[in-house]
């Protein structure tokens, strides 16, 4: 399947470029219509169709937008609490008025910072957080957010499948075990669209990785979020080897903790992962029209 997958890349100045070949598509698509060949009713709606994996740069933290093909919306995590504002001009800027599904991957401020004050503003459907705590302002303050909101959390864990675009399949695969390790209860979320799929990984560390492998749920994904910002302490090479991801993302911005490390970075290098990251990138999104992927980078 890789093979087939041919990738358009481009930054924003390619914008015209983009506009050509959307041109070009919907003429393909025109035309099929017209000649009405066998079988392509499927393949024209697919061109048009797209499901957007949007990697926000929120600095050192981690947040994800996801626009389905029907245009429906999830966030998962919402960046540090110094983000907050970010977060919203964001989520105006995509025209996001609706979230229907929130996902904090765990309670740790550079992933659930900015959910607070996002879900104070945004009509949110449904909320999957982990059952463990932190006791900190932070996470005091998403709960007040949420139960202002009138909202009930349901649980993060492996094995749930999410409803969500009858399109696309969202599941669970993480976190498999309880665990008192905030980064390994981070929530494990995989979304496959036709031959295409993600899996966004939160903070998820060897421990967690270790349980996902041996769950035996498939973790293959031609797009992976790097776990925990490059740190060492996660995306071993045996979980490397069983996602064998075409893109690797790596959500990272000014720190102290050495991120990305070194040894991921070789790690990726090695398997031929081909790494974006939002302190090189800016935001990065991952588009697929269910065959392909459209990659397209903030700088
Ligand atoms: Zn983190």
């Amino acid at each position: 399947m890789k093979k087939l997958n041919s990738i358009f890349k481009f930054n924003l100045t390619s914008f015209v470029s983009f506009v050509a070949i959307m041109l070009m598509l919907s003429g393909c698509t025109l035309e099929w219509e017209m000649g009405d060949p066998p079988g392509s009713g499927n393949a024209s709606r697919m061109n048009s169709d797209r499901l957007r994996v949007i990697f926000l740069d929120v600095g050192q933290g981690a947040s994800q937008l996801l626009i389905s093909p029907s245009g429906k919306t999830m966030l998962i995590d919402a960046g540090n609490n110094d983000r907050e504002q970010a977060m919203l001009d964001y989520l105006r800027e995509y025209g996001v008025t609706r979230l229907d599904i929130v996902i904090g991957t765990h309670p740790d401020a550079d992933h659930i910072g900015g959910l607070d004050r996002v879900i104070d503003h945004i009509d949110v459907g449904e909320i999957y957080m982990p059952k463990i705590q932190a006791n900190t302002k932070t996470f005091e303050s998403l709960l007040l957010s949420i139960k202002n909101k009138g909202l009930k959390v349901k649980t993060a864990k492996a094995g749930l499948v999410l409803e969500w675009d009858e399109d696309v399949e969202v599941t669970m695969v993480g976190p498999v075990k309880a665990s008192d390790d905030r980064n390994n209860m981070s929530a494990v979320v995989k979304v496959v669209y036709g031959n295409t799929s993600y899996l966004l990984t939160g903070d998820a560390e060897r421990a967690s990785e270790k349980d996902m492998l041996e769950s035996g749920a498939d973790l293959r994904a031609d797009v992976l979020l790097i776990g925990h910002h490059g740190s060492k302490s996660s995306t071993t090479l045996s979980f490397l080897k069983k996602v064998a991801p075409q893109y690797g993302v790596i959500q990272v911005g000014d720190n102290n903790y050495g991120h990305p490390t070194p040894t991921v970075l070789e790690r990726l290098r090695k398997q031929g992962v081909e790494v974006y990251r939002n302190d090189l990138h800016g935001t990065v999104e991952i588009a697929s029209d269910g065959h392909t992927y459209l990659i397209t980078t903030e700088r």
